[in-house]
C-alpha cells in the first residue's frame, strides 16, 4: 500500500503465479475445483461465478490503486452500477444523481431502478447548494457523483459533497471512470464506495467491456460481495486479464492523454470557430479551482462548441479523419462524437439534454502533432 502507483499498478494482486513462476496472472479459464476432500476447497476456490484467480487479480489490483480494501470486477461499468444501487438500497429509497449522468446510468436509474421503488432526483453535481437542497435527510440513502461529468466535463468538490451526504446519513458514490484512479482517488476525500467501467481508461484499448466497484467500509464490502454472487454479473477471466493487463501502463498512458489533451485545448483556443471549450485543466474552466484540489492532472476528455449549431458540429465530426467518429472513450485511439446525436440521444428534451453544437473528444495517445492537423483540418 505504500509503495508508488505506478509499482501497484503493476505488482498488486500480482505476484508470480505459485506453480510456475508466470510473472503474469494466469487466466484461470474454468468453471469449477476440485476439493481434497468434502468442504476442502484450496484457498476457497468453490465455483467460479464466487471466486476466479484472474478476477482476484484484477480486483487487487483495482482496490490498491483506488486506496480501497476490497474490490469488485463487473462484466461492465452497468452491471457495477446495478449490483451497487441494488446491494445498498432498498425500494422506497431515494438517490440524488447528477443531471448530466452517463446515459446509461440515467436509463438504469429511470427505467430499471424506478419500478423497482428506488425514487431520484437529477441535480447539477457542480453546484453545492443544489446537490444540499436535493439530498432529504432519512430518505436519500445515496449520492451517485461523476467528476468531470459526461460530456459537460463539469466537477463536482468530492471533499464537499462527502461532507453533505454523511451530516445526512446517506452514502457517496463516485463514478471515477473519465479520471481513473491516476488522476484522482475520490475515497481520500470521503467517498464511500468507487464505481468505475473499465471498459474506458482502465482497460484503456478499446477490446474489452469490463466494471468494478471499490470500497474501504466492510459492511458495504459484504453487501457488493453477497450481490456480485447472487446476481452474477461478474468479469469473466479472459475480460479480467485484459484490464488487468491495461491498467499495468494507466499512469503512463493517462500522463500521455493530459499532454495531448492540453495541446488539442491551445489548438482549440485559438480558432475562431470554437465558441466555448469545457476542460477541467483551463483556468475559464468554472469548475478549474475544484479540480485543482482534488485532480494530479485533467484527463484526455474535451467538449466544446464550434459556430454554426448542429450541422457544424456533426460535419465537424464527420470531417475527422484520425479521429475515429465513435462512441465510448478512453483508449488509445483518439476517437470523435457529437453527444447530442450519438451519446446522449435519448436525453433529448429531458433535463439531461447537451448543446447541440457541443462536439466531444477522447484524446487518444497518438503524435500530438498528427491530432492537432486532424482538428485544424476538420474545423476548416
Ligand atoms: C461507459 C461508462 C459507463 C458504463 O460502462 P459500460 O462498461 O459501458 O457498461 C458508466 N459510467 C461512465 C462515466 C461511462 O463512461
Amino acid at each position: 500500500m505504500h509503495e508508488g502507483f505506478e509499482t501497484r499498478a503493476i505488482h498488486a494482486g500480482q505476484d508470480a503465479d505459485p506453480t510456475t513462476g508466470a510473472v503474469v496472472p494466469p487466466i484461470y479459464q474454468v468453471s469449477t475445483y476440485r476439493q481434497d476432500a468434502v468442504g476442502e476447497m484450496r484457498g476457497g476456490h468453490d465455483y467460479a461465478r464466487t471466486v476466479n484467480p484472474t478476477r482476484t487479480a484484477l480486483e487487487a489490483c483495482l482496490a490498491s490503486l483506488e486506496g480501497a480494501s476490497h474490490g469488485f470486477a463487473f462484466a461492465s461499468g452497468m452491471a457495477a452500477t446495478d449490483t451497487v444501487l441494488r446491494a445498498l438500497c432498498r425500494p422506497g429509497d431515494h438517490v440524488v444523481i447528477p443531471d448530466d449522468a452517463y446515459g446509461g446510468t440515467f436509463r438504469l436509474v429511470d427505467k430499471v431502478l424506478a419500478p423497482w421503488g428506488l425514487t431520484h432526483t437529477p441535480v447539477s453535481v457542480a453546484d453545492l447548494a443544489a446537490v444540499a437542497a436535493a439530498i432529504r435527510p432519512g430518505t436519500t440513502r445515496l449520492v451517485w457523483i461523476e467528476t468531470p461529468t459526461n460530456p459537460m466535463l463539469r466537477i463536482a468538490d468530492l471533499t464537499a459533497i462527502a461532507q453533505l451526504c454523511h451530516d445526512a446519513g446517506a452514502l457517496l458514490c463516485v463514478d471515477n471512470t473519465f479520471a481513473t484512479p491516476y488522476l484522482q482517488q475520490p475515497m481520500e476525500h470521503g467517498a464511500d464506495v468507487v464505481v468505475h467501467s473499465t471498459t474506458k481508461y482502465l482497460g484503456g484499448h478499446s477490446d474489452v467491456v469490463g466494471g468494478a466497484a471499490l470500497t474501504s467500509d466492510e459492511e458495504i464490502a459484504q453487501r457488493l460481495s453477497m450481490h456480485q454472487n447472487s446476481m452474477g454479473a461478474i468479469a469473466g477471466p479472459f475480460d479480467a486479464w485484459l484490464v488487468l493487463r491495461g491498467v499495468r501502463t494507466l499512469a503512463v498512458r493517462m500522463e500521455r492523454h493530459c499532454d495531448n489533451a492540453e495541446a488539442i485545448c491551445e489548438v482549440l483556443g485559438s480558432h475562431p470557430r470554437v465558441l466555448e471549450i469545457r476542460y477541467p485543466g483551463l483556468p475559464t474552466h468554472p469548475g478549474h479551482d475544484v479540480a485543482m484540489k482534488q485532480m494530479r492532472r485533467f484527463g484526455g476528455m474535451v467538449s466544446f462548441r464550434v459556430e454554426g449549431g448542429r450541422r457544424a458540429a456533426i460535419e465537424l465530426c464527420n470531417a475527422a479523419r484520425l479521429f475515429t467518429l465513435g462512441e465510448s472513450l478512453g483508449g488509445v485511439e483518439s476517437l470523435i462524437e457529437h453527444p447530442a446525436a450519438m451519446t446522449h440521444q435519448s436525453v433529448e428534451g429531458s433535463a439531461l439534454e447537451v448543446p447541440d453544437d457541443l462536439v466531444r473528444l477522447s484524446v487518444g495517445i497518438e503524435s500530438v502533432d498528427d491530432l492537432c492537423d486532424d482538428l485544424r483540418g476538420a474545423l476548416g
